[in-house]
């Protein structure tokens, strides 16, 4: 308990000390050194994650996700930012999510991207595959909190949904946003632009996705966040990606030494003791069904082994018995 007291004073106080303090995904500031400067990025319910099959159970009470107030007229506006990690879209306090029994409020969204040459950069993965790109949209838990920065602070204050991109057919609503990345190309400018509808950028299935407590995946990465990360990928065309992978830089306009924002995203974490949820069934039954098959199979061949040496020590033990107990023995065995 003690330890625990000093953990959590240790990383307090690293964290006021590294207030302000810049990172990146590479380099000097890179992930490796988040833990140093930003304490709970070391520590547990940390995130992205891998949903392998082994991690994986169905949940039958997850309900499909419920957006409220996400269709937002063009009257009212978004800023879209480049906060020198990737591009920002602050949304509307009456845009809201429930994931019972609260009630979450839209805060911002975000994407995370990989490199042209090498373009896999969503966070989360399923069975190992990375996807090209994932967009991050960011709620708190306005039931119990009064705004994000208290939110955050907690462990039931966040709630983010994870959108796992794919290269396909153009997507006009995406060109909601990255139609004005060439206005933002460096850290810290910024853009209004008209409010759209924010669903579209979802998979059309809000029923079938991935449940899990983790945390947020930049420093300094509080574990206050539930994940919901869609089963189902939504397609932007090869030139979308493209501009996303090569329009932003990390730097601002009078860096003498530009660097391009490419691979934006963490490295994948431990899922320690935790398990990740699923609300859809296909697949995670049929691995369960295969996994009670195969202890049914280990048990009755290990059964079969058992009863085949039990047989085949019988003969040597009865010759053994004979053997010690000579005539006596003899003269029962003849009986049988
Ligand atoms: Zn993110």
């Amino acid at each position: 308990m003690y330890q625990l007291f000093l953990s959590l004073v240790t990383v307090s106080s690293v964290q006021a000390a590294s207030h302000g303090y810049s990172w990146a995904y590479s380099g000097a500031h890179g992930e490796k050194t988040w833990p140093t400067n930003y304490g709970f990025c070391g520590g547990v319910y940390q995130s992205p994650l891998d949903f392998h099959e082994n991690i994986l159970q169905y949940d039958s009470s997850l309900r499909p996700i419920k957006l409220f107030g996400y269709d937002v007229a063009t009257a009212e506006s978004f800023t879209v930012s480049n906060n020198g990690h990737s591009v920002s879209v602050t949304l509307v306090p009456t845009m809201k999510i429930e994931i019972e029994p609260f009630h979450y409020t839209a805060s911002q969204l975000h994407l995370h991207w990989g490199h042209k040459n090498n373009p896999k950069g969503s966070e989360h993965c399923i069975e190992g595959r990375r996807f090209p790109a994932e967009v991050h949209v960011v709620h708190y838990n306005s039931d119990k909190y009064t705004d994000i920065t208290k939110a955050t602070e907690a462990a039931d204050g966040l709630a983010v949904l994870g959108i796992l991109i794919e290269v396909g057919s153009f997507n006009p609503s995406f060109e909601n946003i990255l139609s004005h990345l060439n206005s933002i190309k460096y850290k810290d400018q910024s853009i209004q632009i008209a409010g759209f509808n924010v669903q579209e950028l979802f998979p059309k299935r809000l029923d079938e996705y991935f449940r899990y407590e983790g945390s947020l995946t930049t420093p300094p990465c509080n574990p206050s966040v539930l994940w919901t990360v869609f089963r189902n990928p939504v397609l932007i065309s090869e030139a979308q990606l493209f501009a996303l992978e090569t329009t932003l830089y990390c730097t601002d306009r009078n860096s003498s030494e530009p660097i391009q924002m490419t691979n934006n995203y963490r490295q994948l974490q431990a899922h320690g003791d935790r398990l990740v949820s699923v609300s859809f069934r296909e697949g995670v039954v049929l691995t369960v069904a295969l996994a009670c098959g195969l202890g049914v199979l280990v048990v009755l061949v290990v059964t079969c082994v058992l009863i085949h040496r039990k047989r085949s020590r019988k003969p040597a033990d009865n010759k053994n018995i004979a053997y010690v107990q000579a005539a006596g023995v003899e003269e029962n065995t003849s009986k049988v």
